[in-house]
C-alpha cells in the first residue's frame, strides 16, 4: 500500500454526502447564497454550465427547434387552467402579490396595501402554461405545426430540502415546448428530445444513462407519459438527469392551441415539452469526483489543458514564460472532440506545486508544468487528472517533448473523455442486479449490509391508481422509488414482483436523489 495524500480530506466512502459538498468547494464551484435553496455559482461551475448549454443548444438547433424567451411572472390564472398541473405546482410556487413597499413606521418596509396586484403573479416553476398561451395567437392552421420552441431561462421551485445543483429552488435550465397537429408527430418530438438527452449525457458529460418512462405516480403534473433518463451515482442511487414529456391535449386544451387542419377541422395540437437543468452538474460530480476533487470531462471542461510555469520570481521567468506561450498556443492550435483545444497559461503568482492541486481538485483533465530544467531539455511533466497517482504514491508525471505534446494532447484528450465513459459504464453495470424475483428479494438485496447498494431490475405487471400507490408505499418504506422502464429492456416473461400477476415489462428501483 503507497501512502498516497489525497487532495480532499473526506473520501467517498467515508461520507458522500461530506465528500459532495467538498468538491463543490473545493473545486470552487458554488457556494451557498444566504438565500435558502439558492446558490451562487461561481466562474469554473459556471463554465462547466456554459459548455452543456453550448453543446445542448448546437443539438437543439439542429433539430429545428428555435429558442425564444418567455416572461418570468406568469398570471396565475394561467396555471389555473390546468387543473392536474396547477395541483402538482401548487405546494412549490412562489407567487408575487405586491409591486411596491411602503415603510412600516419602524424603521422597515412592508408591502403596500394600496399597490397589491388584482391577479398575483407566479414565479415561472416551468412555462408550459405562458408558452401555450403564445402559441394559441401563433398557431392557426397546420401550416402552422410543429411549433418547435425552446428557452433558457431560470425557474423557481420552493424545493424544502435542498442540495446544491442536484436540488435548488431556483435553478437554471432549458425548457422545450413544441405542438403538432397529431399525437404521432409529438410522441415523435417526445422521443426525439429523449434520445438527444441520451446521447448528449454519453457522448459529452460521459454520463451513461438510462433512457425510458417513468411510472405513472412520477409523472409530470398533467402529462400523459413522462420520460426519463436515469444515472447512477457513485453511492449507488439514481439521479434524474432529464425529462421528456408528452403532453396529450390537455395543455392545448387549456392554453386554447387549436388550428385548422387539413380537412378544414378545428383540432387542438398535441404538446410536449423537455428539460435539463443544473442538476446534471451535480451528476458529473458524483459521477466523475474522486477522492482528490472533480474530474471535468474534456467535452465539458472550460479549459482542457492547463499550463504551469515554475516561476521563480527572478530574471529566468520572461524566459519560461516565453517558453510557455509558445507551447499554450502550439496547443491552442490543435483539435480535439472536433473543437480546437481550451487550454490556459496560468501564470499568476505563486507556487506551481500550490497551483497544481488548486487544478486537480477543479478537475482540469490535463496539467502541464514547465520549470527550467524541461526547457533547457525541451520537455514538459504532464499530468492527466484521470491517471493521477503512480504506483509509488506519487502524482504521476510524463516527461514527453515539448513537440510530442502538441502532435499528442488531441488523442489524449479524447482518451480521457472515452476513458471516463467506460469506467462509469462499468461500475454502472457492476451494480445494476437483473432477475430479483420476489419482493422478498429485492427487500432482501437492500437490507443487506451493502454500503452502496445500487439498481435492481424487476418484472411488474404495470399496476395503476391505487394499486400503483400501493407499491409505491411498500417501496418507500424501504426508501425506494421507481426509476423507469427502460426502453432497450429485453421484454417480460415472469411474474411480477409486487402483484404476482404476469409481468408485462421490466423496471428498474433504486435509492434516488
Ligand atoms: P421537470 O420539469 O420536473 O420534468 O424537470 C425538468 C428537469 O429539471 C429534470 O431534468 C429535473 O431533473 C430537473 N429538476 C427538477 N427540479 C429541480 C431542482 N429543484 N433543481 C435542479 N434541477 C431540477
Amino acid at each position: 500500500m503507497s501512502a498516497i495524500r489525497h487532495a480532499l480530506t473526506i473520501k467517498r466512502e467515508d461520507d458522500f454526502a461530506q465528500w459532495y459538498q467538498e468538491v463543490i468547494s473545493a473545486a470552487d464551484m458554488a457556494e451557498e447564497s444566504g438565500v435558502r435553496g439558492c446558490m451562487v455559482i461561481k466562474p469554473w461551475g459556471y463554465g462547466i454550465w456554459e459548455r452543456m448549454q453550448r453543446l445542448l443548444d448546437d443539438r437543439i438547433k439542429a433539430a429545428g427547434v428555435q429558442n425564444a424567451y418567455f416572461p418570468l411572472f406568469i398570471p396565475l390564472g394561467n396555471f389555473v387552467r390546468e387543473a392536474a398541473h396547477v395541483e402538482g405546482f401548487a405546494k412549490e410556487m412562489a407567487v408575487v402579490t405586491h409591486h411596491r413597499l411602503i415603510a412600516d413606521g419602524k424603521g422597515g418596509l412592508i408591502p403596500d396595501p394600496e399597490a397589491k396586484l388584482e391577479e398575483p403573479l407566479v414565479v415561472r416553476p416551468t412555462s408550459e402554461t405562458i408558452i401555450g398561451d403564445a402559441m394559441s395567437r401563433w398557431v392557426q392552421s397546420w401550416r402552422d405545426l410543429p411549433l418547435l420552441l425552446n428557452q433558457w431561462a431560470n425557474v423557481v421551485r420552493w424545493e424544502m430540502r435542498t442540495r446544491m445543483f442536484l436540488r435548488t429552488s431556483e435553478f437554471l435550465w432549458q425548457e422545450g415546448h413544441t405542438a403538432h397537429e397529431s399525437r404521432e408527430d409529438a410522441k415523435r418530438e417526445t422521443m426525439r428530445a429523449l434520445e438527444m438527452y441520451r446521447d448528449f449525457a454519453e457522448q459529452q458529460l460521459a454520463l451513461p444513462v438510462i433512457a425510458g418512462e417513468k411510472p405513472e405516480n412520477e409523472r409530470f403534473p398533467g402529462a400523459v407519459e413522462t420520460w426519463s433518463i436515469e444515472a447512477m451515482m457513485q453511492d449507488g442511487k439514481a439521479l434524474q438527469a432529464g425529462t421528456s414529456h408528452y403532453l396529450g391535449t390537455s395543455f392545448a386544451d387549456a392554453a386554447n392551441i387549436r388550428f385548422q387542419d387539413r380537412e378544414g377541422g378545428q383540432q387542438l395540437a398535441h404538446t410536449t415539452s423537455w428539460g435539463v437543468s443544473t442538476r446534471m452538474i451535480g451528476g458529473v460530480i458524483m459521477t466523475h469526483g474522486d477522492d482528490d476533487g472533480l474530474r471535468v470531462p474534456p467535452a465539458i471542461a472550460p479549459f482542457q489543458v492547463v499550463i504551469l510555469p515554475m516561476l521563480r520570481e527572478n530574471e529566468g521567468d520572461q524566459a519560461l514564460l516565453d517558453y510557455c506561450d509558445a507551447l499554450r498556443a502550439s496547443i491552442a492550435a490543435q483539435s480535439a472532440l472536433d473543437e480546437k483545444i481550451r487550454v490556459l497559461l496560468d501564470s499568476r503568482p505563486g507556487k506551481a506545486a500550490a497551483k497544481r492541486w488548486d487544478w486537480v481538485r477543479k478537475g482540469a483533465p490535463v496539467i502541464i508544468e514547465v520549470g527550467p530544467r524541461d526547457m533547457d531539455g525541451e520537455t514538459v511533466s504532464l499530468l492527466r487528472r484521470d491517471a493521477l497517482w503512480g504506483a509509488d504514491g506519487k502524482p504521476a508525471f510524463q516527461t514527453p517533448s515539448r513537440d510530442a505534446v502538441g502532435a499528442a494532447i488531441g488523442g489524449l484528450l479524447e482518451d480521457i473523455q472515452q476513458g471516463l465513459l467506460t469506467e462509469a459504464t462499468d461500475r454502472r453495470e457492476a451494480n445494476i442486479v437483473r432477475d430479483v424475483e420476489s419482493f422478498e428479494a429485492l427487500a432482501a438485496y437492500f437490507s443487506e449490509d451493502r454500503k452502496f447498494p445500487g439498481w435492481v431490475e424487476v418484472q411488474w405487471s404495470r399496476p395503476t391508481g391505487e394499486a400503483l400507490d400501493k407499491v409505491v408505499e411498500r417501496l418507500k418504506a424501504l426508501k425506494l422509488t421507481f426509476r423507469n422502464v427502460p426502453l432497450d429492456a429485453a421484454p417480460a416473461n415472469g411474474k411480477c414482483v409486487f402483484t404476482g400477476e404476469s409481468a408485462v415489462e421490466r423496471i428498474y428501483v433504486a435509492r434516488s436523489y
